[in-house]
């Protein structure tokens, strides 16, 4: 998994470990909402149910004491001896003895008073076994109450009345014979009247368990309470007690358990809470590492090439000074971790990443985009030139690691963001342009030029040419003379490449370099070969030289590929001399090798071409068993330049000669040069002057002629 993927999948289990957790916070705190309300309603419910009840205690409370003073009252009214007496002459004295006096002290009235038929005149009227004034001490309500009374003979009157002194409840009832004996005159009334005090109130309490009960004015906040009214209906007290509150009673009760639980959660929330937190910390830590880590290179701690892109994306571009990027690519840096370990080149990188953060302060970033290749953003008015030159001063002294002496340079490509380029492009154009730096040689600055882009184009379409080309056989080979230099007569011939289109001829310098860039060097060399030796069986007895690009040389079926031709065509190995050019031996000596030795083993035989031109020396000649050397053109033309060239030249023949290398003279343009080289010890000779290369069919002529 990538880092950023890594980054993506981190950040998403963040997000999902946040989501858990405020679920389960929500889940828990809606549970807690619930219990909490279940609670209180149970608490509510138990109160108002046991509330209810008292109201019913209360009102029957009240209705037993009307019923037991009702009861009382009939008793007496209705009495045939109450009914003589109160009509005798000694009603008073009677009604004394039998009810004022009992009033005194009897449980179940305070008082009594009989009023006689005309409704108003007092016949007796005690309480507590004294005389009183009842118009007094209830005021008018008791002669309405009287009126009533007097009128409804059947039942009892009974009301609660405001009394001097408190709330008392009055009975009155006609005074009248038990049985009824025809029409009966007037009556006199009885009422009997029992004060709501707190021996009354104490008696209720306990029989309708109603704790606290007591008389007041006014409701009282906090109480429960039935209101007592009079005979019009108004409210003339309160019977008040407190509510038992059983529910509220429990709730103390469990109330402690109820804290536990909850102090519980709320510690049990929070550590999931803070588990939670911790974790999406942790998570969110790793996801940074891991954006970090995708946008960085582990070695060198600079951007890599997706965190450059990514700067350059954030860029904002103005047209007064827009980015500029920079890539450098170092040249020897292989050499360095070739020679001295990846743990020097590891620290060359770092010292060179340090060398070009510090390097000029409109320096914006710098990235490490491969083994070798940096990128550098500038933003600022300083010129090109002098960020390439403050570059390239970097590399100027060599760097000193662990007390090694390490020299390096750099190529530089660079483009700047004009318009709204995608930075993709912009990495583009400064590759391009770095393309060329190198293609140019070492130490080089290139700045991009849509001239390089339009050459690219002209290059991809040759290469399509070129394919065709190759496909339909349409490169064709000539054949230069290879003379012996003591007889000058033909002792072989060199086949060499060409390529005639529409618009003109194409030399092989520029088509065998773009064959081998673009892998189409195995199939041109395989046809190169096959064709000169199907030319070359025309010319029994001649040597045949074919040139071999390095790159060909390098592949492992090669030596296979030519020796089955040699055999399909039926071609003497022994008439078959391969010319490489020295990069080979540079680049990849393992492999050349091998098939050098393979196809020696068969009789072939290799010619150094091009010696002189380069780097490789007589003992490389020895080393891969060459059985020729070809001194290159410019040696033989550097003859006519008047220098030391000569001198040059015969040492270098004068070498190969001593260690039994033949040599070869090519590009032998005058009888000048061809003089000197013969004289040097060259064994054979080639160019202009000898014959210039010529197609098959003029060659077939020539020996035709020269054998007439
Ligand atoms: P080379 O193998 O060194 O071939 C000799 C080159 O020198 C040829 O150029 C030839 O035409 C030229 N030459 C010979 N004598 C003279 C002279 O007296 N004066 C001058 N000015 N030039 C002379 P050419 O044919 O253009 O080939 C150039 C190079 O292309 C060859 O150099 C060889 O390296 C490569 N090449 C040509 N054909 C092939 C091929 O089939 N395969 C591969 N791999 N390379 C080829
Ligand atoms: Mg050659
Ligand atoms: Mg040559």
């Amino acid at each position: 998994m990538s880092s950023n993927l890594a980054g993506r999948h981190v950040r998403t289990q963040t997000s999902s470990i946040i989501v858990t957790t405020v679920c389960f916070v929500v889940v828990a705190l809606l549970l807690t909402g619930l219990m909490t309300h279940v609670v209180a309603t149970m608490t509510r419910s138990a109160n108002e149910i046991d509330d209810a009840r008292a109201n019913r205690a209360a009102r029957a409370a009240i209705a037993a004491f009307v019923s037991r003073l009702s009861a009382t009252t009939t008793d007496n009214a209705v009495w045939d001896d109450a009914y003589k007496a109160i009509s005798s002459p000694s009603a008073a004295d009677w009604a004394y003895e039998n009810w004022g006096k009992t009033s005194e002290d009897y449980p179940l009235y305070d008082g009594a008073i009989v009023i006689g038929p005309d409704r108003s005149s007092i016949v007796s009227a005690y309480s507590k076994g004294k005389p009183f004034q009842p118009g007094a001490f209830f005021g008018q309500a008791f002669y309405r109450q009287i009126d009533t009374a007097a009128d409804s003979v059947q039942a009892p009157v009974v009301n609660f009345i405001k009394t001097e002194t408190g709330i008392a409840l009055i009975a009155s009832q006609a005074i009248q014979p038990y049985e009824e004996e025809g029409e009966l005159p007037r009556l006199s009334v009885l009422s009997f009247y029992k004060e709501f005090n707190s021996d009354v109130l104490g008696t209720l309490s306990n029989e309708h368990e109603l704790e606290g009960l007591h008389l007041a004015a006014a409701p009282a906040p906090g109480l429960l309470n039935t209101p007592i009214t009079d005979m019009k209906g108004g409210v003339i007290g309160h019977l008040v007690w407190p509510s038992k509150a059983p529910g509220s009673a429990v709730y103390r009760q469990v109330y402690p358990y109820v804290a536990a639980a909850t102090l519980i959660l709320v510690l049990f929330l929070t550590g999931v809470l803070l588990a939670g937190v911790s974790e999406a910390r942790r998570l969110r830590k790793l996801a940074q590492a891991a954006i970090f880590e995708a946008n960085h290179d582990s070695l060198s701690g600079l951007l890599n090439r997706h965190g450059l892109l990514a700067l350059l994306d954030e860029l904002v571009v103005t047209d007064f000074s827009p980015p500029r990027l920079y890539l450098i690519d170092l040249d020897g840096f292989k050499a360095v971790n070739d020679a001295w370990g990846h743990a020097v080149g590891d620290d060359l990188i770092r010292m060179v990443s340090n060398a070009l953060i510090a390097c000029h302060p409109e320096v914006v970033a710098v990235a490490r985009l491969g083994g070798d290749e940096f990128a550098l953003v500038q933003v600022g008015t300083a010129a090109r030139q002098e960020i390439e030159e403050t570059i390239l001063a970097l590399f100027a002294e060599p760097f000193k690691i662990d007390g090694r002496t390490i020299e390096v340079g750099a190529s530089i490509g660079a483009a700047a963001r004009d318009g709204d380029i995608e930075p993709l492009e912009l990495l583009r154009r400064a590759d391009m342009a770095l393309y060329r730096a190198k293609e140019n040689g070492r130490g080089r600055a290139i700045e991009y030029d849509p001239e390089l882009d339009r050459e690219r184009q002209r290059v991809a379409e040759l290469e399509s040419l070129l394919k065709t080309a190759i496909g339909d056989g349409a490169i064709e080979a000539v054949f230069q003379p290879l003379v012996s230099a003591t007889t000058g007569a033909v002792t072989g011939l060199e086949a060499l490449a060409r390529w005639k289109t529409a618009t003109g001829n194409i030399s092989p310098e520029i088509f065998i370099p773009l064959a081998e860039r673009c892998g189409l060097i195995d199939a041109l060399g395989g046809h190169m070969l096959k064709t000169s030796i199907e030319h070359a069986k025309n010319w029994p007895g001649l040597a045949l030289s074919v040139n071999v690009s390095p790159v060909q040389l390098c592949n492992p079926e090669f030596a296979v590929e030519v020796i089955s031709l040699l055999q399909e065509l039926d071609f003497d190995p022994r008439r078959l001399t391969l010319e490489i050019t020295e990069g080979v031996l540079m680049t990849n000596p393992d492999q050349a090798r091998r098939s050098i030795d393979h196809l020696k083993q068969v009789g072939i035989k290799f010619a150094l071409d091009d010696f002189g031109c380069g780097y490789a020396s007589i003992g490389a000649l020895r080393q891969f068993g060459f059985d020729r050397m070809k001194i290159d053109r410019s040696l033989v033309s550097a003859l006519d330049q008047g220098s030391n060239g000569a001198d040059v030249l015969k040492a270098t023949i004068s070498l190969a000669t001593a260690l039994q290398i033949p040599v070869t003279a090519e590009g032998i343009e005058n009888i000048r040069q061809a003089a000197i080289l013969r004289e040097a010890g060259c064994d054979q000779l080639q160019g202009y002057l000898i014959g210039k290369p010529m197609s098959a069919f003029d060659i077939s002529n020539k020996l035709q002629e020269q054998a007439a």
